[in-house]
């Protein structure tokens, strides 16, 4: 469990949103998503990125899996570094890196069949050769998903199919090239209420089976508890808060968290929660405050916290915090 699979260095995504016309001196404008982030996954372990929409973690995602080029940083995988791979390496890459989607109403193919679903990627890596090969392989990726009886699926069109099937046919389709990691961003979001708890409960299973290690990127603190071994909560851009998921609900030490555990009902569902008084919404990421970027909601913010920026550090082992009052006896009196 402690080595690592996955190590993510300083990764930065700026996305240039205006350019001012140089001979005016004009200086072009960033937002910044993704801000010098530094965190690991371990093997076997699902990690979850939880924060608000907004908060960089979908493009952590599409970082990983190379949907986007980072601006600069690294993300370190097997013996080389995903961030500065070309074209060509890009392939084999995609096949060990998998992503399951939100919304599984789009991205599936709505003109291809279960079967076909499952066998295009089978094919495009060279994985099978012959129909008999590669309907093996799709049944034995439908069976791993509960899509059974395969028969009954196999020859469906999406739009015959329940979201929470949906779902674990876009699953299985990840998981039919044997990924060595795979990224889930909100992969429950978009279900009933009362089929996210099965599709999760599969994921856990399927991370038990195969020991693959899972980035899970929900903006739901509850949904990461109940999948998570750590929780890294992000807030425009950065990580605030690392640590293992029981010791972020019971003991968090950043603002920002408490904030959302207080809105979420997580961890005790005796205890009395009364709304932290966070202010505002959540700021742009094209103009970050100075100093800690969460002191204009933060209602224990100082003078200091205008000033410097709090480094993400550990202040007791393996649970990392950014605010200067994390250090338990220093923090803000509630
Ligand atoms: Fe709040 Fe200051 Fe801590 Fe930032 S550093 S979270 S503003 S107390």
């Amino acid at each position: 469990m402690e080595e690592v699979a996955m190590k993510i260095v300083e990764l930065t995504k700026y996305f240039e949103i205006g350019r001012g016309l140089k001979i005016f001196g004009g200086k072009s404008t960033y937002l910044k998503a993704v801000d010098h982030v530094t965190f690991n996954v371990r093997n076997r372990e699902i990690m979850a990125l939880v924060g608000e929409s907004g908060c960089g973690k979908t493009t952590i995602g599409f970082l990983i899996v190379r949907l986007e080029d980072p601006t600069s940083g690294h993300i370190l995988f097997e013996q080389g570094d995903i961030a500065t791979l070309k074209k060509k390496e890009l392939k084999s890459f995609r096949r060990n890196v998998q992503m399951i989607f939100q919304d599984p109403y789009s991205s599936l193919n709505p003109r291809l069949t279960v079967m076909q679903t499952v066998a295009e990627p089978l094919i495009n890596h060279k994985m099978v050769v012959t129909a008999d090969e590669a309907r093996e392989n799709v049944a034995m990726a439908l069976e791993d998903v509960g899509l059974v009886p395969v028969d009954e699926y196999i020859e469906r069109f999406p739009h015959e199919l329940s979201g929470g099937e949906r779902q674990r046919v876009a699953i299985a389709r990840a998981l039919a090239v044997r990924p060595k990691f795979i990224v889930a961003d909100e992969p429950v979001s978009m279900l009933d209420v009362s089929i996210r708890a099965g599709v999760m409960r599969l994921m856990l299973d399927l991370r038990d089976k195969y020991g693959i290690p899972f980035l899970f990127i929900t903006h739901d603190l509850a949904s990461a508890r109940f999948m998570a071994d750590r929780i890294a909560v992000m807030y425009l851009g950065k990580i605030v808060e690392l640590a293992g998921s029981d010791e972020v609900i019971s003991n968090p030490r950043h603002p920002y968290t408490k904030a959302l555990l207080r809105a979420v009902p997580v961890g005790d569902p005796n205890r009395e929660r009364v709304p932290l008084p966070i202010k505002g919404e959540i700021p742009s990421a094209i103009d970050i405050p100075t100093g800690c970027r969460f002191h204009p909601r933060c209602p224990w913010a100082e003078d200091i916290c205008k000033q410097a920026e709090p480094e993400l550090k550990e202040y007791r082992e393996d649970h990392l915090a950014a605010c200067h009052f994390a250090v338990e006896g220093k923090e803000r009196v509630e």
